[in-house]
């Protein structure tokens, strides 16, 4: 299948009065239209730093410092094509260098995110269909601008200017009666039961996996491409969260839109997504499809995030705890050195000396290990014990 993202040494840091935090550093992941691809790592990995990048939503004193954003888009390339070739590959666009304004129209149509904490994406204060209504009605109105980001659709090429000019800001007098039952169909799509009268409540009335189910109502209301999901089920209970990732695998297999999902469960992992990137201290160090992941992994952090769950059929809830914590992230602290050294059992001296590369070995499987290449059989030998838990 084609890739419908393809991000090339993205890096992202936060300048902070302590100094630079390398959040993600020189990371490639490609996401293939219509696939679940999951990035996995512990707290502080850069796993949400990498979501909110690709959504563009990085805020001072964050900022993305390097690399390419490739989103496949015949229609959007055609309109920009004139004005800036340079972001222009074929049927792709490099999303780093559109204006903030093109960049913005692209969210919620193209591009959905939703989150682990669904109030934040509702106003307290307006009952969840109008809410809804309103986000189906910014995306109608788009559409019927000519001149707007989702008229490219009908294949029309529209400049630059006019791009950064359709942004439609929402205005609640304007709800028409046919966005108001759009949200309504919206509440049903994603499986709320008496939708008509759901529709008149408050953010406040509604449980929070009923309202987890009305943030991805809203995050589809602009038929994306991709939908962005960071820990989409990690506030939920156990029964709740099974019910919500049931409820995105069915949308996704519906409506064939592409999901970058974020976790640091690898029960969720399995379960949900066909490639996998493994995330530690701001890089990939690790990536393939599942099967690379669970049964053919090489890097000593993936088998120590996996700990004693050797199958995909097992793959547990939580991750293993790993000896040690994951490095501070500051520059003057990020030494030219595997940022794992200080917990892997295998680090040797090549380890201390420079920083691995990511190895890719085949289309999939990638790793960033000096045992990519020479170790490789060897590197499955690290013994069980010392990925025990030791309390
Ligand atoms: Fe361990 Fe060395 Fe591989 Fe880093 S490069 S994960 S320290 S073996
Ligand atoms: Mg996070």
């Amino acid at each position: 299948s084609e890739d419908i993202l393809r991000v090339h040494g993205l890096s992202t840091r936060y300048f902070t009065d302590d100094g630079q935090v390398n959040a993600v550093s020189d990371l490639d992941v490609r996401i293939e239209q219509g696939e679940v691809f999951g990035i996995v790592g512990e707290s502080g990995s850069g796993k949400s730093v990498t979501a909110r990048s690709i959504m563009g939503l990085i805020e001072s004193p964050g900022r993305i410092t390097d690399g390419e954003i490739w989103y496949r888009d015949a229609n959007l390339a055609e309109a920009v094509r004139d004005d800036q070739p340079d972001a222009v590959d074929g049927d792709q666009v490099d999303l780093q260098q559109l204006p903030e304004g093109i960049r913005r129209s692209l969210r919620g149509t193209s591009f959905s995110m939703i989150f682990q904490d669904p109030e934040s994406s509702f106003n307290p204060s307006l009952t969840v269909g109008e809410q809804l209504a309103e986000a189906v009605e910014v995306q109608r109105r788009a559409s019927a601008n000519p001149r707007s980001t989702k008229a490219r659709t009908r294949g029309s090429a529209y400049s630059l200017t006019n791009y950064a000019l359709s942004t439609v800001l929402p205005s609640r007098k304007y709800v028409s009666e046919s966005s108001r039952e759009r949200a309504v169909e919206l509440l049903e799509l994603v499986g709320i039961p008496d939708p008509v009268e759901r529709a008149e409540e408050y953010p406040h009335e509604y449980s929070g996996g009923m309202l987890q189910r009305a943030m991805i109502a809203q995050a589809l209301a602009g038929e994306p491409d991709v939908l962005v999901a960071d820990e989409p089920t990690t506030a939920l209970d156990v029964t709740i969260q099974a019910q919500i990732l049931d409820l995105l695998d069915e949308l996704q297999t519906q409506t064939e839109m592409t999901i970058l999902l974020i976790t640091h469960n690898l029960g969720v992992i399995a379960r949900m997504c066909d490639r996998v990137g493994v995330m530690y201290a701001g890089e990939i160090v690790e990536r393939g499809t599942l099967e690379d992941i669970f049964d053919d992994h090489v890097h000593p952090y993936t088998r120590g995030l996996l700990g004693s769950i050797p199958d995909i059929e097992r793959a547990g809830q939580r991750l293993q705890p790993i000896p040690g914590n994951v490095p501070s992230l500051l520059d003057h602290e990020m030494a030219n050195r595997c940022y794992f050294a200080d917990r892997c059992p295998k680090a040797m001296e090549a380890c201390l000396s420079h920083p691995p590369e990511l190895d890719v070995d085949d289309e999939h499987h990638a790793v960033r290990c000096v045992l990519a290449e020479t170790e490789y059989e060897e590197s499955r030998a690290v013994p069980d014990e010392y990925f025990e838990d030791d309390g």
